[in-house]
């Protein structure tokens, strides 16, 4: 028996609760998920660039963006990291404007007819609709509810932090659910993180403002700016909420470190001009429906 290679990589991604799902139709399509939201019946994953149709550069699992890309790519995307997840599922995505706005996603037949609604949560207790955020370097935050089976997807990139989209998601879910905050898991996906994302004055007085422990966040750099944390800003505000820190799981990837892996808005826009989107999704198959 070949002798199984454990690297640093995989020993922290299983310390942080996360492991590699393997595509059995797409080996090259590797997607990220959270061990225990998938523990709680809650399928999950982070995508990641590998294993697609499109030019960005190539082979590229480009999930959205259809100004920058082929929509038939795109769509043969979304079917290659579909089928990472057993079972069939609906794709339910929203246009996002860096707002708070929270959709509730009730019906699985137009779970995928709604994509043009400007918002930047989904939450569903649909079975076999996976709700999902799209991002490059922003921070996707699942959130999910092993009692009632909600679930939530979240793009937080600065300005949605600012405004703690994270809290008034968890409020919409008990509001639509009846979700309890003790009951919630999170996973906080790859991101732009605090070794490389760097901002002004104009970021760095706003969470100063905000947020009484910012300076926590930030390291400054040169004058007027400084690398900002904007995972452990998601997180603080979850455990403000009331989420138990056990309960929430950060993925340790990097997202403008790590260009092999991810799209990274920052580093590659100004290359190419272009960047690919990453999708983070999650959902409730039918049979784990209590
Ligand atoms: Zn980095």
């Amino acid at each position: 028996m070949p002798m199984e290679i454990i690297t640093d990589e995989d020993l922290k991604l299983t310390c942080a609760g996360f492991y590699w799902r393997v595509n059995l139709e797409h080996k090259d399509v590797r997607v990220l998920c959270c061990a225990p939201l998938e523990q709680d019946g809650l399928t999950n994953g982070f995508s990641t660039r590998t294993g697609g149709t499109s030019s960005l550069p190539r082979d590229a699992l480009n999930l959205a963006g259809f100004s920058i890309d082929a929509a038939e790519n795109i769509t043969e995307n979304r079917r290659r990291f579909l089928k990472s997840f057993k079972g069939h599922w609906t794709l339910a995505t929203c246009w996002q404007v860096h707002g708070a706005t929270v959709r509730a996603v009730h019906d699985a037949n137009n779970a995928s007819s709604n994509a043009n609604e400007l918002c930047d949560a989904l939450i569903t207790n649909t079975a076999n609709v996976l709700v999902g955020v799209q991002t490059a370097d922003c921070v996707p935050v699942l959130l999910g509810d092993a009692r009632t089976g909600a679930s939530a997807a979240i793009h937080a990139g600065w300005r949605g932090t600012s405004i703690s989209i994270v809290g008034q998601t968890l409020q919409r879910m008990s509001l639509e659910y009846g979700t309890r905050i003790e009951d919630v898991r999170a996973a906080i996906g790859p991101a732009a993180r605090a070794c490389c994302y760097e901002v002004g004055a104009e970021v760095i007085e706003l969470f100063r403002e905000r947020f009484a422990y910012a300076d926590d966040l930030l390291t400054e750099t040169r004058a007027g700016h400084a690398l900002i944390d904007l995972q452990r800003a998601n997180c603080n505000q979850l455990i403000a909420a009331g989420v138990d820190e056990s309960r929430i799981h950060t993925a340790p990837f990097c997202t403008m470190c790590r260009t092999d892996l991810f799209f990274s808005y920052r580093r590659e826009n100004a290359l190419h001009g272009r960047t690919g989107r990453l999708l983070a999704v999650i959902g409730r198959a039918e049979e784990n429906v209590r």
